[in-house]
């Protein structure tokens, strides 16, 4: 799908990966809606991208929010043909945590840590994905749901709550694939490696990160203009359904 004159929406959309992804689309010609669940980040990010962006608050994670906030895109722009569902949240921590010296267990994930993420990185991806599909088949476009794991899908130490939720992702966008191309809307997901994003870079431990940044191959993080230029490859390209892609430097954890 070209994405010129197309409907493009981003959850998530006021920072990181999917400010610049709004970029990225505006930038080819795209009509875009960003959803984010920040009024005054939304703002500043709708001035920043300039245009005729349209910028919805909404919790990913809220059934209600989400049905409003999709059917405020489709009653302004008429259709909707591309959703990039990449609203995410950081939790880390360890499953137990020992005491070296006791030997005894002296912390925990909490439960309110665990759900946290599930709620946010997969029922978002749930509640966002589906009232997607419904607005696309309802309007009569073939869209594309372009969903956005992380290579932490095949589990990473510190993170049983995002990679949980993470690989549920990757699974929601082969199901999907499967079952939505009868109505010709295509999905996959895109796994991105450790990328320079305020999630990164502002909720990662920094001893987390330095110890990740030596094993990238490539010898570096992604920038998120990467990522957004891998979400509109998998746009464009026809042939790519109910797959994955991993933008990571080669590192595969
Ligand atoms: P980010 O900079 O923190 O951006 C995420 C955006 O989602 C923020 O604007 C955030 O708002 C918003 N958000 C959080 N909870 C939300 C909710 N309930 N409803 C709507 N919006 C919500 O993160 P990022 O690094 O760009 O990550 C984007 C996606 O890529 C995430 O799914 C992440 O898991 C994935 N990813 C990132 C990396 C990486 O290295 N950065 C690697 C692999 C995968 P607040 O800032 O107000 O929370």
């Amino acid at each position: 799908m070209d994405p010129k004159g197309k409907v493009v929406v981003v959850t998530g959309g006021a920072g990181g990966i999917g400010l610049e992804t709004a970029r990225h689309f505006v930038d080819a010609g795209a009509k875009v809606a960003i959803m984010d669940i920040d009024p005054a980040a939304l703002e500043m990010a709708v001035a920043d991208l300039g245009g005729e962006v349209l910028g919805v608050a909404c919790n990913v994670s809220d059934e209600a929010s989400v049905e409003a906030a999709f059917d405020e895109v489709v009653s302004h722009y008429g259709q909707l043909d591309v959703a990039v569902l990449n609203a995410g949240i950081l939790r880390d921590g360890l499953l137990i945590k020992v005491d070296r010296e006791t030997g005894k267990v002296r912390g925990k994930m909490s439960l309110s840590q665990w759900q946290s993420v599930i709620d946010v990185n997969l029922t978002g991806v749930f509640l966002t994905g589906r009232e997607a599909a419904i607005r696309m088949v309802n309007t009569g476009c073939k869209g594309v749901l372009v969903l956005i794991s992380s290579i932490a899908k095949r589990g990473n130490i510190g993170q049983t709550n995002y990679s949980a939720a993470k690989a549920g992702v990757e699974t929601l966008a082969v199901v999907w694939g499967k079952e939505l191309a009868r109505a010709g809307i295509r999905v996959a997901s895109v796994s991105p490696g450790f990328i320079a994003t305020p999630m990164v870079i502002r909720d990662m431990k920094p001893e987390m990160l330095d110890r990740f940044r030596k094993m990238i191959p490539v010898g570096r993080l992604g920038k998120p203009e990467e990522i957004a230029h891998t979400i509109r490859f998998v746009v464009e390209n026809d042939l790519i359904c109910a797959t994955d892609i991993e933008p990571s430097g080669g590192l595969k954890l």
